[in-house]
Order: C-alpha cells, then sequence, then structure tokens
C-alpha cells in the first residue's frame, strides 16, 4: 500500500511520491529558545517524528533527511536575555539564553522518544543565505528598500504572473480582502499595507549583521526569511514535505513560500505541507494567565517520555486535541500493560494492521487500536509495531523500577514487607497480614497475590 498525506495547499489527501527515493527531504519549522518548550510544542515534535520514522522504515534510513531548525533570533530571546542577565553584554545574554533553553529542548525531546533530526540548523548560522535570499528577491522586482528595512511585497508577486503561485494559496485567503482587511496603522515606510519585513535595522546593542540591497546600517533578518534560508541550504529549491503547527500557516509558511518561490522562480517549495492541529489542556485554550501553561519538563516529573508520547498519538494529528489528566492515567496504563507483555520479547515485523493506517495520512489513533488487539494474539508483532512508533526504548524491568524510583517508594522496604506479610499469612496472622497490606497501600504501592507468590506496582 502507498503512503498518502494530506496536503494544506491543495486541501487534499494526496499518495506521496518524493522528488528523489533515494533523499527524502523533510523540513520543520523548530522552537524559538527562549523558554522552557511547553506540551503543545511537543506536539509537532511528536508527529513528525513518527512520519520520520515511517518514511525510513519504507525507504530507508540512508534516505531520508530530515531538517528541523532552531530559531535563535527573536525579541523574544532578546527581552528575555535582558531580564534575566542584567549584568551582562546584551549579545553575551543571548548566547547563554539560548544555550541554556537549546540543551532543555534536547532534554525534553530526547525523552520524548524523538529521533534526533538529520540536521538541525541555527538561524545565526545562516546570515549568507538570508542575504542572498533576499538580495534575489530585491532584484527581481519583488522587494524593496525603505528606512534601512527590506519589504516583500506580495502584490508585486502577484502580479508577476511568470509561473509562480498565488500569494495566499496556501492559507486560502485572498490578496485582495487582506490588503481591504488590513490594519490602519500600517509602517509610513511600507509601500502595501500587506508587505512584511525581509530585513530591518538593529537597535544598539542588539545583535547586528551587515546589511544586504546596499544598506549600510547593520542589521537582522525577519522571522520568515530564517526558514526559507535554512530550508535551501540543506534540502534545496524545492523538496517534498513542509511541516508546523497550524498556527504557523499564515502569516509565516505563506512568506516563506512566497519568498522561496520568487527568489528561485518555482512553482513550488514544497510539495506537501502539513499542520498539526493544536492542543488544549483540560478543554480550555492554554495560556500562562489560565494557569494551565504546562512544560514538557514540569510533565516528565510525573510520568515516563513515553506516556506523553502514548498520549499525544491517540488522536489524529490534524485535530484538536485535549490533553487531560484522565487520559494520561489511561496512558501509563496502556504502557505499564505493554512493557509488562511485550517490552522483553524479541521484535517482530510491524504489523500491517498497525502500518496500513499510518500508510494513511498517519491515522496514529487507529494503528494504536490495531497495537491493542495485537495483544492478544501476535506479541512479538505488538514489540515490532510499538518499536516502528519510537516506544519500547527500554526493557520490562528498566520501565518498572524507573517508575519505582520516579514515585520516590523504597523498593527494599516493600520487598521487607512484603516477606514479612508473606510469614503472617503462613502462620495464619491474617489481622498482621491486612495491616501490613493498608500499609503498603499507604506508601502508593499495590500488591497482587497469586499461586507464585506475591508481586507489587506503584499504584497509579
Ligand atoms: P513556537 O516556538 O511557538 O514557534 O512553536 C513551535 C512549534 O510548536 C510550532 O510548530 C507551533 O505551531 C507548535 N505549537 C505551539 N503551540 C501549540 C499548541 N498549543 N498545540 C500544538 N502545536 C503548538
Ligand atoms: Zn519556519
Amino acid at each position: 500500500m502507498e503512503l498518502r498525506l494530506h496536503d494544506t495547499l491543495t486541501r487534499e489527501k494526496r499518495t506521496f511520491v518524493p522528488l528523489d527515493p533515494n533523499n527524502v527531504r523533510m523540513y520543520v519549522c523548530g522552537p524559538t529558545v527562549y523558554d522552557f518548550a511547553h506540551i503543545g510544542n511537543a506536539r509537532p515534535v511528536i508527529v513528525f517524528d513518527v512520519l520520520f520514522r515511517l518514511l525510513r522504515h519504507l525507504y530507508g534510513e540512508a534516505h531520508v533527511k530530515y531538517v528541523r531548525n532552531i530559531t535563535d533570533v527573536d525579541d523574544k530571546i532578546n527581552d528575555r536575555a535582558a531580564r534575566d542577565f542584567p549584568g551582562l553584554p546584551l549579545n553575551e545574554a543571548i548566547r547563554k539564553v539560548t544555550e541554556q533553553t537549546g540543551k532543555q529542548f534536547h532534554a525534553d525531546v530526547d525523552a520524548l522518544g524523538a529521533l534526533r533530526p538529520s540536521v538541525e540548523p541555527r538561524a545565526t548560522e545562516h546570515i549568507a543565505e538570508m542575504r542572498e535570499i533576499i538580495e534575489r528577491l530585491v532584484a527581481g522586482g519583488f522587494a524593496y528598500v525603505a528606512e534601512d528595512h527590506v519589504l516583500f511585497s506580495p502584490q508585486a508577486m502577484n502580479a508577476a504572473n511568470a509561473g509562480l503561485p498565488r500569494y495566499g494559496a496556501l492559507s486560502n485567503r485572498s490578496l485582495d480582502e487582506m490588503v481591504a482587511g488590513a490594519r490602519v496603522d500600517v509602517a509610513p515606510y511600507k509601500k502595501g499595507n500587506t508587505d512584511f519585513v525581509l530585513w530591518k535595522p538593529s537597535k544598539p546593542g542588539e545583535p547586528s549583521w551587515p546589511s544586504p540591497a546596499g544598506i549600510t546600517a547593520e542589521g537582522r533578518p525577519g522571522w520568515h526569511v530564517e526558514c526559507s534560508a535554512m530550508a535551501w541550504k540543506h534540502l534545496g529549491e524545492h523538496f517534498d514535505i513542509h511541516g508546523g503547527g497550524i498556527d504557523l500557516v499564515f502569516p509565516h509558511h505563506e512568506n516563506e513560500l512566497a519568498q522561496t518561490c520568487c527568489a528561485f522562480h518555482q512553482q513550488r517549495m514544497a510539495n506537501y505541507w502539513m499542520h498539526n492541529g493544536f492542543l488544549q489542556v483540560e478543554s480550555e485554550k492554554m495560556s500562562k494567565s489560565l494557569g494551565n501553561f504546562i512544560t514538557i519538563r514540569e510533565l516528565l516529573a510525573d510520568w515516563p517520555g513515553e506516556v506523553l508520547r502514548l498520549n499525544m498519538l491517540k488522536t489524529h494529528y490534524r485535530s484538536p486535541i485535549d490533553w487531560t489528566m484522565k487520559s494520561l492515567e489511561e496512558s501509563a496504563k496502556t504502557l505499564d500493560d505493554w512493557y509488562r507483555v511485550a517490552g522483553d520479547i524479541e521484535p517482530g515485523r510491524p504489523a500491517a494492521s498497525v502500518v496500513e493506517p499510518l500508510l494513511d495520512d498517519l491515522n496514529t489513533s487507529l494503528a494504536i487500536a490495531a497495537l491493542h488487539s495485537l495483544r492478544g494474539s501476535d506479541v512479538p508483532a505488538l514489540a515490532g509495531s510499538l518499536r516502528l512508533l519510537g516506544f519500547l526504548s527500554e526493557s520490562a524491568a528498566q520501565w518498572e523500577g524507573r517508575k519505582q524510583q520516579a514515585s520516590g517508594i523504597d523498593t527494599k522496604e516493600v520487598e521487607r514487607l512484603i516477606s514479612e506479610r508473606t510469614a503472617a499469612r503462613s502462620r495464619k496472622d491474617f489481622k498482621e497480614s491486612d495491616r501490613i497490606r493498608d500499609l503498603l497501600a499507604a506508601m502508593g504501592v499495590a500488591i497482587k497475590d497469586s499461586k507464585d507468590g506475591t508481586t507489587w506496582e506503584v499504584a497509579r
């Protein structure tokens, strides 16, 4: 069966045909590194990791290139640096913020079982490519210089009529309506009210680089051109898949597409544009002001990363997801069970019943339903399928041990109490054995008696 993917641009599911099956290329917009990543940020990381794994399964590990950038020039980073390191020169403070946040991001996504992308480019290392794209856009008449800014003109793009896509096609908007609806307080140097920044002057003390297009003052890039430059450098002028969260469709991806297609005279930037739906928490939009803002790191203190991963994949990537405690508890129970049954089993080939739904635009909810059926019918296939999806990264004993450690339970003390209880039971002192059972329960330990003896686990 072939892979079919939903393309935001054409608004349909199409058979995936790579430009070059020996070099399948995917770009996903990564984080802006100024703060801990929240659980919403984990969604594109996990979703596109599953796609990366599936593409590697289909085309071979050596034939898939996945690029996820790190945005390390941004006003939010500058603000955070000034706030957290007031004593340091701004550029040094910025380096501290991006280094710390970048490290934390890696620790978080590693714990979620996400493979590292093939390349993780940083914006600040691609300024030359950004300047080159900007020069091309100015030379082509798509961009202009005004008061030390360089601005892109969507109207010039749509007037060019030169085998280019239409500005607004990705986000399904009409440029005329955007022009009519634009706010009135548009910056005075803009010729058109939908024109957007490719390059702007830096304020004193801010990071700055030599400017393109004959501007003498130093400056810095706009956000959208960063991704055009990094995608071009690592994947070329035209590649297979571009992904990110649904909030990025407009303006970020619309503008990336416009820049790249106009700079390189391409009809397309990516053949498939894929967007994950948004995540909300207990039926509410996640926001700092509502107090329901959860970082990946906070969740990892209470749950193994694979529990977060499973919880994310239970919902199809294009649907909104409601992140709830109840669902997390269910995901944890499911994984405990899968580890017990399949954690130490030699993995077989991933089952067709799991791969087929994945081929249908990453239908992970159906794939997970198939995993539940495999549990009773084919455990090696369950183990192989779980691995394909990025689960079972540890042994059953490691999983159980880590859970006990995370719960803060003293394993030795539990074992001691259990043998005391066994002794009490064999001398028929049921009062004492019940007392010990209650004591264990109060410690958060659930015990189970069977003919082979007493086992225990952390009660959730
Ligand atoms: P940012 O650092 O805000 O640019 O976000 C990084 C990635 O996380 C982007 O692909 C966003 O679309 C995605 N993202 C941010 N918030 C959410 C959310 N609540 N649900 C799903 N994806 C999100
Ligand atoms: Zn981007």
